[in-house]
This record gives C-alpha cells, structure tokens and sequence, in this order.
C-alpha cells in the first residue's frame, strides 16, 4: 500500500469513510471527522484572505488540544509550512525560531500572547496571529489539568475556533504536495541551539503508514496522545496513523500520570506511544492499575532509552509489553521498530534492549570514524538511509552538509546490530564518559540502577575530576515511598559493573530535569558541576 500524500489527504479519505465518526475527543468534548474538517478548512480560508502565500511559514504553539489539529490542518490546507513550536519556549527561545524561520503568522494561546508573546511576535516577521483558549473545546473545566486562570480574550488577535467557526471554504489548489516541507521541525536542544529539520509531507505518511500497516489495530480505534504533537513521535506516530486509520485521537493537554490513567479509563484507546520517562511514571504512580490498560493492543515507547527493567516491571505491573522505537527528528521519527509478533532480544554481554529491526526501505549502517561499515556486533556511529530521512535543515547549508552527507543521516549515536539484523543503540556518541582514559556510556550505568527496586529515574553523566579526568556521577529519582541511600545504590551498581564504570557519586533528586517531550536532560545534570 503506497501511503497517502499527506495527512491532509489522509484525514479527507477519513471523513468521506466515517463523517461522524470522533476524530478527535477531549475530556467530555468530541469532534467528528465532517466537524474537524470544516473548522479547518474555515481557518485555511482565514489565512489565505489575510494574504498567506503557499510555503509561507505557519508557527503553532499550543498543547494538546483539538485546536492544534485544527490549527494544522487548517495551515496545511492554506499550502503553509508548519513550525510547531513547544509551549515551554521562553520568548527568546521563540523570538529565535519565528526569526530563523520567518515565519508569518503565529498560532498560540491567548494566555501566552497576553504574558509574553505578543511582544516577542511585535519584534519578529510575524503578521498574522490567531490565539485560542484551550478551555473552549472542554466541558470538564479541569482546574488540575489547565492550571491557569481564563484570560480575557486578546484585542489584537483574531480567535482561533470563531475563525474556524465562520465556515469559510478552503483556498483552492493548494493541496500539499508530497515533497514539499510539510513542518520545520526545531530540534528539542538537548544538544544545543536548535536547527529546524523539514520533515516534508511523503516523509510524514511514509512513515505513519509503516507503524500503521505494522499494528494489529482496527480501523477507528482510539489513539491516546501520550507524547506532545508538537513533537515529530507525537506527530507522526499518533496524529498521522490516527487519521490514515480514521481513528479517534484522545488528546489530554499535557501528560500527567493521573490525567493518563482517568482518560485510559474514559476512552479505552487501543494504542499509545510516548517517552519512556512517562511509562516510569506511571509505573510508580499511585491508583494506577491494570484496569488502566486492558483496552490497549499496542503500547510503543520511542524516543528515549527503554532500560530492559523497565519493561519487566511494566508488564509485570500492568500486563502489555513496551515495545521499543528509534528515531530521530531528522528521520521524522522511527526508523526502527519492534515488530508486532516479535519482542525485542536484549544484549547478553552489555543487558541493552534492542530497538528493533529497520524498516524495509531503511538502510540502518553502523560506521567507524572513517565512515568504513563494521562487522556485526561492533560499536560505531549509526547512519540511516531511506524515504524518512529529511533533505537537510532549514537554511543551514553546513549542518546539513555535515549531518547529512550523500543524503544520509549521520545520528550522532553510537550502536551495533547483531547478524540477525536487530540495531541497539549503545548511547549519544557526545555523552561519552572518559574515565582515566575508560571509556564508559552512561546507558549501561543506567540500565544497571533501574533494575533497583526504589529507582523511579536514573541518568548519568560524568563529571571533571583531578585524577580520572571524568568522574561517573548518577543521579536518581525514586519511587513515592521508597528508599536507598546514594551508598547503596553505589553499592548495587559496584556488584554488576566493571570498577571503572560504577557511580562513585551517587545524588537523589526530587525530579530529573526534563525537555518538554519527556527526555532527561542529562546536560543540565552536567552543567551542574
Ligand atoms: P537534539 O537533537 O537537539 O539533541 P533530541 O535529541 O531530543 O534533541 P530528537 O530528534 O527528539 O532530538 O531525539 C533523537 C535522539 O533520541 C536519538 O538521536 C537518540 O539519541 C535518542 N533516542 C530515540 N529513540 C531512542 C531509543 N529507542 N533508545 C535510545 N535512544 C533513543
């Protein structure tokens, strides 16, 4: 089956086959597939009336609400290029991105427009601007979930759904074009200044039709949106195979183990994905029980390292396996998955959990510093190849030269595959620790404490020391309740690890500092010191 030529596309297939099936479900509110469509197509009618030119750039900053589905395929149907943009940005995060990408309108919250953004967007070439309240879709005026008091409505904006409700039809002949740049995708930064990657549209769907066609899920099954949709996992492996398979996306705003478990419960998905960090917290949360995942068939876990721990103290907790997925923003996403008949294999000599096999238009390679391919089983850098890979970054002829020789993309992490072709993903090629001259990946440092009964949260970084050079230091969250000393968990990790790669320093935190997509920042750990 050769995938759509964009979600656009997709999502129209959609309400031509289900009209009034719910797209798209918040807390008690519902949208059907003929009611998304139309708001849509009325914002796309907006933006082109104020003079948005097809591959002009359209920045959405919002949560997970339907006005962010709203919002995009409204901007996408206007022909525009769509630069999510994540909600926790200060203004000179954002002022950075609307500037390096020019963008020409902006679509946000009203309470980020009053408090910041209208005068970082004053300063930037941004000209049109729709705002939102992220209350209007919800009848459950959830004061746990959206924190934060209704803010008079912005003069200086037009609003957001009485643009979509104005049922306006959508400009013609502007339908995406499969290789145009569908989003500019900022890197999270947990490795430096962002650089927007262009996802295009072929990207998108190529991808979402392999998770989709990979997934035993039925047609119109709900997809919970565990992940941020401002994030490339959230967007393709959630929004985009959701509306490839007409489901419902089952949008909670933003993840917090309770408002996953109440809307598991509610809306009985089938499938969700997200970072591991979040399945450790549910995992450690209270009141969370089996009962919480009897409707799933799948349960994905991409983005962030998956220790084995992990997945045995998830099933034996809540029953489903975690399936592992690798991916980067670069290549829109996974680009090696855990099959649905097969579980992951775990590496007998390092305890790492495979991320699965490469998909059959992917070409996975692991390569020394000369860029010479390695037999099986040895470490180098991983490169992939295939239709996911995106041609390079938004006006950044170096980078991309660099990160993408021949079209190919260099990933900057380190792995091996083994000779029956299953990849693993030793570390970051940069978070290296040099130990007197050991080299040690803080991953299998990792793995080790989570296998300890009190660790909610492990990550390791090293840290200058006089003697070693670098010195391995871990810091750890631990489970509500739960106890251990930094001694003792020193202590466990000296009885399974070589002397030179056990945490010395041991420090327990209330929270691991996190990007906004679930990731440890191991870099602001680092800079600790
Ligand atoms: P930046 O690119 O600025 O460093 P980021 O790394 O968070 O930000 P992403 O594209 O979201 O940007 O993340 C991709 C990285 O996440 C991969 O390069 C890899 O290091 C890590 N990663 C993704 N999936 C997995 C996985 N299943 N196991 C281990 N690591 C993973």
């Amino acid at each position: 089956v050769s995938p759509p030529a964009s979600v656009v596309h997709a999502f129209r297939a959609a309400v031509l086959r289900a009209p009034d099936r719910t797209a798209l479900a918040y807390f008690d509110g519902r949208l059907s597939y003929r009611e998304t469509d139309a708001l849509s197509d009325s914002v796309a009618g907006h933006l082109a009336a104020r003079g948005l030119q097809p591959g002009d750039r359209v920045a959405i900053m919002l949560q997970n609400t339907p006005h962010f589905v709203i919002a995009l395929l409204g901007a996408w149907k206007a022909g525009a290029t769509v630069v999510p943009l994540n909600p926790m940005y200060k203004s000179a995060e954002v002022g950075h991105v609307l500037g390096d990408c020019e963008a020409a309108a902006l679509i946000c919250s009203d309470r980020a427009w009053e408090a910041y953004l209208r005068d970082t967007a004053a300063a930037s070439p941004v000209r049109i601007a729709l705002t939102a309240c992220e209350l209007d879709l919800q009848s459950r005026d959830d004061a746990r979930v959206l924190a934060f008091e209704r803010v008079p409505r912005p003069a200086d904006t037009d609003d957001l759904l009485a643009v979509a409700r104005r049922g306006l039809p959508a400009p013609g002949g502007r339908e995406p074009a499969p290789d145009a740049t569908a989003l500019i995708s900022y890197t999270s930064g947990t490795s430096g200044t962002p650089k927007g990657a262009m996802n295009t549209h072929r990207g998108i769907t190529y991808n979402a039709e392999r998770q989709r066609t990979g997934h035993p899920i039925p047609e119109g099954a709900g997809y919970f949106a565990l992940a941020p949709l401002f994030h490339i996992t959230g967007m393709v492996c959630q929004l985009a195979v959701c509306a490839a398979n007409a489901g419902t996306l089952i949008l909670a705003y933003r993840f917090h183990p309770g408002v996953g478990g109440d809307a598991f419960v509610e809306h009985r998905p089938a499938y969700t994905v997200g970072p591991s960090t979040a399945f450790m917290a549910l995992a450690a949360a209270p009141g969370v029980t089996r009962e919480h995942f009897a409707s799933f068939r799948v349960i994905s876990s991409g983005g962030a390292p998956v220790p084995p721990a992990l997945v045995a103290k998830f099933r034996d907790a809540f029953g489903p396996y975690l399936r592992n997925g690798y991916g980067l923003t670069e290549c829109t996403a996974p680009c090696a998955s855990v099959p649905p008949e097969r579980e992951a294999p775990v590496d007998p000599v390092s305890g790492t959990l495979s991320v699965g096999l490469p998909g059959p238009e992917t070409v996975v390679r692991i390569v020394d510093e000369e860029g010479a391919e390695v037999p099986f089983g040895r470490q180098g850098e991983i490169v992939v190849r295939g239709p996911q890979v995106v041609p390079g970054y938004w006006r950044r002829p170096e980078a991309t030269a660099e990160t993408f020789p021949d079209g190919e993309l260099r990933t900057g992490d380190i792995g091996f595959m083994d000779p029956d072709g299953w990849l693993y993903v030793v570390d970051r090629k940069k978070d290296m620790i040099n130990a007197s001259g050991f080299k040690v990946w803080p991953r299998e440092v990792e793995d080790v404490l989570y296998g300890h009964p009190a660790v909610r949260e492990a990550a390791v970084v090293g840290v200058p020391d006089p003697y070693r050079g670098e010195d391995v230091k871990a810091y750890v969250s631990l489970r509500p309740g739960a106890e251990a000393t930094p001694e003792e968990l020193s202590a466990y990790c000296a009885e399974r690890l070589a002397a030179y790669k056990y945490p010395r320093q041991v420090e327990v935190l209330a929270e691991l500092p996190k990007t906004a997509s679930g990731k440890i920042l191991r870099r602001e750990l680092r800079s600790r010191h």
